[in-house]
C-alpha cells in the first residue's frame, strides 16, 4: 500500500503540510495517493543518518554488499503486479515496457554484485619498498578506490525504474560503499515507494546500517537543492534537462566544498546516413528510425534528433519515406503534461524557423498528451546559420538535414555540441572515405555506432553514457554499466602502511585473491 510518506532509513515520516499527487497521462487525470514533501528537518535527518550509516557502510565487505544488492532485486520482483501497475499508472508506458525496465533494473542490480564479488573493480596498485634504492630509498606505497560519503540521485521522469529508486545511479553508488537519498520524482513517487520501501526490507534483511539508503518526496526544486547544498553530501546523480542539470551543478560548485555532479542532460545524436547506405538500403533505415524516433513516445536520451546525408535523390526518398512510416505508426501519451507541453513548444519553435519544411506531423491524438511525431527538412547551409536548429526537442522528433557536401557535413559536426551517441550508416570502406566526418562525430560523442540506431542502451561493462558537455557534465564517466560505479570513489595511497592495518585488497597475500597491478604487472 502506498503510504505517501517519506522513508528515512527505516523510519516512515511525513511531517511536511505540502502534498502533491501523481498524473496519469492516460486517464488526464491525478492519481489517488497523496505524498507528503520532505521538510528541512527530515532533509537533515535523512543526511546525518546517511553520514552515520556511510562510517559502516564503508567498510561492509564486497560479499555482503553484494549479498545486498541481490536481495534488493529479489524485493523488487516481490513486489509483482503492484509495481507493474502503479508503474503504467504514473508514466502512461505500456505494461511491456514497466516488465522490461524493471528486469533491466534487477539486472543492473545484480551485475554490481557480481562486480563487488569478483572484488577487482577497486584497482589495488602495489609497489612496494626499495630501501636499497640510489640515490634515495623508496617508500612502500600502494593504492585503491575508497566510496566519497553520502550520495544524492535525482530520480529521472523517463525511467521511472531503471534511472530511479534502484537505478543504475543508486545501484552503482551502493556497489561503491556509498549510501544513497533518493530526491524522488514527483511523477513517479508512488512507483519510487514500492521500490523504496523493497531497498529498505533488503537492508534490514542483509544487516546494512539505518540510514544506507532514503527516499526523500519533493514536487518542486526546493528539496533537491537544500540535498545538494547539504555539507554532508559527497556527490550527486542526475539524470533530466539541461536546466535542471546545470542549476543542480552551480549550486554545488558555489559550495564551501565544491562536489562532483554527475548530471546526464539528453542529446541530439546524430547520425550519418552516407550515400551506399540510403541507395541500398533507404528504405529499410527509414523503416527502422521511424521505430526509433516514436519508441517510448520519443522520450529516451538516445532518441536520433539530427540525420545528416547528402542532398540528392536518395536522401529525399530517405526522408520521404521516413516521413511516411512515422505517420503510420500509432502515437503515444507523453509521462506528464509538462513534458507535452514543452514537446509542443519545441517543435512549434523549430517548426516555424527560416528554411525548415515540415515533412511529417501527427496530427492523431489519443488524449491530452498524445505526442504527434514530426519529421523536419532543412539544408545544411541554414541549419549551420541558425543554432536554434540544433536544440533538443525532447519526444518523437527529428531533423533531416541536407548537406551540399561532405566538407559542410563536417563543419555541421565541427559546430555541435557534445551528444551521448553519433551514429554512421553506411559500409565498411566508408569510414575510410569520409574518415573526417567519423573523426569529427567521435570527437563529440562518448558512444559511436555503425549501422545501428542509437535507442536501447546495453547495460555492460563496455558500455558508454555519457559524452562531452552539455550531453553530461564530466565526460570521462558513464552512468550506464558497471564502469559507473567509478563516479562515487576516489584513490588513497597507503605509504609505509603496516600489512595487517591496510585494507585487504592491498595486503601482501592477497587474501580477496582479485586482480592488481604489482610492480607494473596485471597480476592476482
Ligand atoms: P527536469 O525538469 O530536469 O527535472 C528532473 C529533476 O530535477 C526533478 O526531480 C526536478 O525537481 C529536479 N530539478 C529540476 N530543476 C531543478 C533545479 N533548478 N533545482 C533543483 N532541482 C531541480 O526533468 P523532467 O522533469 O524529467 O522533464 C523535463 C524535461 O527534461 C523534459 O521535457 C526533457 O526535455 C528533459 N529530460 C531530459 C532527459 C535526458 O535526456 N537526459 C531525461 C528526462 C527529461 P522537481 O520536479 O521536483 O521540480
Amino acid at each position: 500500500m502506498i503510504s505517501g510518506k517519506n522513508i528515512i532509513g527505516s523510519k516512515m515520516s511525513a511531517n511536511g503540510e505540502k502534498t502533491y499527487k501523481t498524473f496519469n497521462p492516460i486517464a488526464n487525470q491525478e492519481n489517488e495517493w497523496i505524498f507528503n514533501e520532505a521538510t528541512t528537518a527530515e532533509i537533515n535527518e535523512a543526511v546525518a543518518l546517511a553520514h552515520e550509516a556511510f562510517k559502516v557502510y564503508k567498510d561492509i565487505s564486497g560479499a555482503r554488499k553484494a549479498e545486498f544488492l541481490n536481495a534488493i532485486a529479489s524485493e523488487i520482483e516481490t513486489l509483482g503486479d503492484e509495481l507493474i501497475h502503479t508503474y503504467c499508472l504514473e508514466s502512461g508506458l505500456p505494461e511491456g515496457r514497466a516488465r522490461g525496465e524493471r528486469g533491466r533494473t534487477m539486472g543492473q542490480l545484480k551485475a554490481f554484485a557480481n562486480l563487488l564479488t569478483e572484488g577487482s573493480w577497486v584497482e589495488a596498485v602495489i609497489e612496494k619498498a626499495q630501501p636499497t634504492r640510489e640515490p634515495m630509498p623508496k617508500a612502500d606505497i600502494r593504492k585503491m578506490l575508497f566510496p566519497l560519503g553520502p550520495v544524492v540521485v535525482f530520480g529521472a521522469s523517463n525511467f521511472p525504474l531503471a534511472f530511479s529508486t534502484a537505478g543504475g545511479d543508486t545501484a552503482s553508488a551502493l556497489a561503491a560503499g556509498c549510501p544513497v537519498i533518493i530526491k524522488s520524482h514527483p511523477m513517479h513517487a508512488a512507483t519510487g515507494e514500492l521500490v523504496a520501501s523493497a531497498i529498505i526490507k533488503a537492508a534490514v534483511k542483509t544487516g546494512m546500517p539505518n540510514g544506507v539508503f532514503s527516499n526523500l518526496n519533493s514536487s518542486g526544486v526546493e528539496v533537491g537543492q537544500q540535498l545538494v547544498q547539504h555539507p554532508k553530501v559527497k556527490a550527486v546523480g542526475f539524470t533530466g534537462s539541461y536546466n535542471g542539470g546545470m542549476a543542480l551543478y552551480q549550486l554545488a560548485n558555489e559550495r564551501k566544498e565544491p562536489i562532483p555532479v554527475f548530471a546526464e542532460m539528453g542529446s541530439i545524436n546524430p547520425v550519418i546516413a552516407l550515400p551506399s547506405a540510403l541507395m541500398e538500403s533507404g528504405d529499410m533505415w527509414a523503416t527502422k528510425y521511424a521505430a526509433s524516433i516514436t519508441l517510448g513516445a520519443g522520450q529516451f536520451c538516445t532518441n536520433p534528433g539530427l540525420v545528416l546525408g547528402l542532398e540528392g535523390e536518395d536522401l529525399n526518398s530517405f526522408a520521404l519515406k521516413l516521413s511516411e512510416e512515422i505517420l503510420k505508426l500509432q502515437p503515444a501519451a507523453m509521462l506528464h503534461p509538462n513534458i507535452h507541453s514543452k514537446y509542443m513548444e519545441g517543435k512549434e519553435v523549430l517548426s516555424t524557423q527560416n528554411g525548415v519544411e515540415v515533412l511529417a506531423d501527427h496530427k492523431d491524438a489519443v488524449n491530452a498528451n498524445t505526442a504527434g511525431p514530426t519529421i523536419l527538412r532543412v539544408k545544411g547551409s541554414e541549419f549551420l546559420r541558425n543554432h536554434t536548429l540544433h536544440q533538443e526537442v525532447f519526444g518523437p522528433f527529428s531533423v533531416v538535414v541536407s548537406c551540399e557536401d561532405a566538407v559542410q557535413m563536417e563543419e555541421i559536426l565541427n559546430q555541435l555540441e557534445g551528444q551521448l551517441t553519433g551514429t554512421v550508416l553506411g559500409e565498411t570502406e566508408d569510414l575510410k572515405t569520409y574518415g573526417g566526418i567519423v573523426d569529427a562525430l567521435q570527437e563529440k560523442v562518448g558512444r559511436i555506432l555503425f549501422n545501428g540506431v542509437p535507442t536501447g542502451v546495453e547495460v555492460c561493462s563496455s558500455m558508454v553514457h555519457g559524452g562531452p558537455f552539455p550531453a553530461s557534465t564530466d565526460p570521462r564517466f558513464t552512468s550506464v554499466g558497471t564502469s559507473s560505479i567509478k563516479r562515487w570513489v576516489r584513490p588513497v595511497s597507503f605509504q609505509d602502511w603496516p600489512n595487517k592495518f591496510l585494507p585487504q585488497a592491498l595486503q601482501d597475500d592477497n587474501p580477496l585473491n582479485i586482480v592488481r597491478l604489482e610492480e607494473g604487472t596485471y597480476c592476482k
